[in-house]
C-alpha cells in the first residue's frame, strides 16, 4: 500500500461566508474550487488550499446554515495543524490579533512552537512552526511566503481506545514516531509534508456529537486509481469494510469508519481541482456535479453569496 499522507480534511460549518472569510482572508488559503454536496446539492462543497489544491494542503466544508456547535470528545478528529515557516508564530499572532480571532501560544506536544487557534466554528486549528519543509504556501492571499501556510502537518484523533486506529494506521504505512503520555505520534515516510497522526487516548471520554466545526471525515493520499485498488484490497484483508471507489470530480474516493469511530477515505491525486477551471481561476466559478447541472438555477439562487 503506498499512502502518500493526508489528502484533504472535510468538516461542517454553520455559515458559508464565515467560513470562506476565515480560510481565504484570515489563514489566507486559496478557495480552489466552489461546488455543491454531491448529497444535498443545495449545499456548498467549499475547498481551501494551497495554490493547486495540491494533496495535504485541501480542507474542504460543507456549510449547513444555521446547524449546531458540535460537542467535543472521542471518535473524531479534535485538531487539523497547518505547517508555517520557522519564526511566523509571531507575525499570525499580530494578525489574528487585529482579526479578533481567538488564539493562543502553543504548549506542545512534542515541544512544537505555534499558535492554537480557534476557528469560526469552534474548530481547534494549530499553525506549527515546521523547520524541514519545503512546500509553498500560496501567496496570492495575502500572506507573503515568509508566513503562509504550505499545507497540513497533519490531524489528531481523540479516541477512546488507540490500538485498533493505529494498527490500521500502522497496516496504511505509518510508524510510531514518538510517545508522550496519552499522545501517540504516526508519521509516513516519504509522505507529502501532511505526514503526521497523533493518537491521544481519553477512555472516559463521551463520544464526540457532529456538528458545526466538527471534522466529517479523514481523507489520505493515494497517486492513482491503482494505488488506491491496491489499498483496498489490503485494507479488506485486514477487516476493514470500504466501499466501492466514487468518482468525486476531482478525485476517486474510496471510505472505510474506523474502528475508532472516525471515517477515513483513501483519495487519488489525480485528476485534481484544475479539471474543469483554469488555474489561474481556481475556485471562482460555481461548479456542479454533471447529476445537478439541470438544477444550476435554482441552486445558485438557495447558495448564500460568500464573495461580497
Ligand atoms: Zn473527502
Amino acid at each position: 500500500m503506498k499512502i502518500n499522507g493526508l489528502h484533504h480534511v472535510t468538516a461542517l460549518a454553520s455559515g458559508a461566508r464565515s467560513n470562506n472569510a476565515f480560510y481565504t482572508q484570515a489563514l489566507g488559503l486559496r478557495r480552489v474550487k466552489k461546488t455543491v454536496n454531491f448529497d444535498a446539492p443545495d449545499t456548498y462543497h467549499l475547498y481551501y488550499g494551497d495554490e493547486r489544491g495540491r494533496p495535504g494542503t485541501a480542507i474542504t466544508y460543507f456549510p449547513f446554515a444555521g446547524i449546531g456547535q458540535g460537542g467535543k470528545g472521542t471518535g473524531a478528529a479534535s485538531e487539523v495543524a497547518y505547517s508555517i515557516p520557522v519564526g511566523a508564530s509571531g507575525w499570525w499572532a499580530e494578525r489574528l490579533t487585529t482579526l479578533e480571532i481567538p488564539h493562543a501560544r502553543r504548549e506542545g506536544p512534542f515541544g512544537e512552537t505555534g499558535l492554537d487557534v480557534t476557528g469560526p466554528d469552534g474548530e481547534a486549528i494549530a499553525l506549527v512552526e515546521v523547520a524541514d519543509d519545503a512546500r509553498e504556501g500560496w501567496t496570492g492571499g495575502g500572506v507573503d511566503a515568509a508566513h503562509a501556510i504550505r499545507g497540513f502537518r497533519g490531524v489528531t484523533l481523540r479516541l477512546r481506545e488507540t490500538a485498533p486506529t493505529q494498527a490500521i494506521l500502522e497496516a496504511m504505512g505509518y510508524a510510531v514516531e514518538a510517545v508522550d503520555g496519552a499522545r501517540t505520534r504516526l508519521k509516513i515516510a516519504g509522505g507529502n509534508g501532511a505526514d503526521l497522526v497523533d493518537l491521544v487516548a481519553a477512555p472516559n471520554e463521551p463520544r464526540a456529537a457532529e456538528g458545526a466545526g466538527s471534522v466529517h471525515h479523514v481523507a489520505f493520499s493515494v497517486s492513482d486509481r491503482a494505488a488506491q485498488d491496491e489499498a483496498r484490497r489490503a485494507l479488506t484483508e485486514a477487516g476493514a469494510q470500504i466501499t466501492p471507489p466514487i468518482d468525486r470530480d476531482y478525485f476517486w474516493a474510496i471510505y472505510f469508519r474506523t474502528p475508532g469511530g472516525v471515517l477515513f477515505e483513501i483519495a487519488t491525486d489525480e485528476p485534481g481541482f484544475d479539471r474543469d477551471e483554469a488555474p489561474e481561476a481556481l475556485g471562482t466559478a460555481l461548479k456542479l456535479p454533471r447529476q445537478h447541472e439541470r438544477l444550476r438555477t435554482r441552486i445558485e439562487e438557495i447558495l448564500e453569496p460568500i464573495d461580497a
